[in-house]
């Protein structure tokens, strides 16, 4: 792949993601710049985004005249909406096979989404849409289907699942803050969707999509910070499948 920016070839590099999954980003050494696949940017530590962000470029590069996907070659386009400080650049592809960070914007973009959710978390105030923090929703989607199996995510009732609905990965969890995680997935066929969070005391039902559809996206909240919890997928109220996850810690 060649870089989005300065079109010298891209280096692949292996990182370890927020929610312990292994994902590729792609660091040009020329420009500084990192190309990284859907969703993968919102989960990635900020530490690691600090190490990925000390690439010294090797060239000032000319100016070129537009940013092109690694992927698709599509002029890529800034996103001005309030997910991304002003000050902040980050491309995103129209097809949406990933966000473009020039020079030092990948650090600068997690340092300021984790800034929105500390302050959340200090005042007390609910993200009503996890989406302000995150980059675009659609991004979510073709994210699941890249994303590999993971062997923390453990299986369970296999023997259950459903094969008209059929889950198309397993679902991927995104951290939002201690109290509160993302999860989303696809269906094979578009479907209803609803997720039963176990807990001691019984169950809690969070609804997923209403009418049927291929995409779903339901946001856990109120949970305990550093808590393992067991959750059940339901597609056209049948069960998809037992899935852990933990919360972060505080
Ligand atoms: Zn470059
Ligand atoms: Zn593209």
């Amino acid at each position: 792949m060649i870089c989005p920016e300065c079109r010298q070839p891209l280096s692949e590099k292996e990182i370890i993601t927020s929610d312990n999954q292994k994902a590729l980003v792609y660091e040009c050494f020329n420009c500084g710049g990192h190309f990284v696949p859907p969703l993968i940017a919102n989960l990635i530590p900020q530490v690691t985004a600090q190490d990925l962000d000390s690439v010294t470029p090797k060239n000032t590069y000319p100016v070129v005249p537009s940013v092109v996907c690694s992927v698709c070659q599509a002029t890529m386009v800034g996103i001005t909406d309030s997910v991304v400080p002003k000050n902040v650049t980050v491309y995103t592809c129209p097809e949406n096979h990933g966000n473009y960070f020039p020079l030092h914007q990948l650090f600068a973009f997690k340092r300021a989404q984790k800034t929105k959710l500390q302050y959340h978390q200090l005042w007390g105030i609910p993200i009503k849409s996890v989406f302000t923090v995150l980059l675009p929703v659609l991004a979510i989607f073709t994210a699941i289907t890249a994303i590999p199996f993971t062997l923390n995510q453990l299986k369970s009732s296999q023997e259950s699942r459903v094969k008209a609905g059929e889950l198309v990965s397993n679902p991927l969890v995104s951290p939002i803050s201690p109290n509160q995680v993302v999860i989303s997935f696809t269906t094979r066929v578009a479907s209803t969707s609803s997720l039963k969070l176990i807990l001691s005391g019984g169950v809690q039902i969070f609804p997923g999509a209403v009418t049927p559809q291929t995409t779903h996206i339901i946001n856990l909240d109120n949970l305990a910070p550093a808590t393992p919890y067991q959750y059940e997928i339901i597609i056209n109220d049948k069960s998809a499948g037992l899935y852990n996850f933990t919360t972060p810690g505080l």
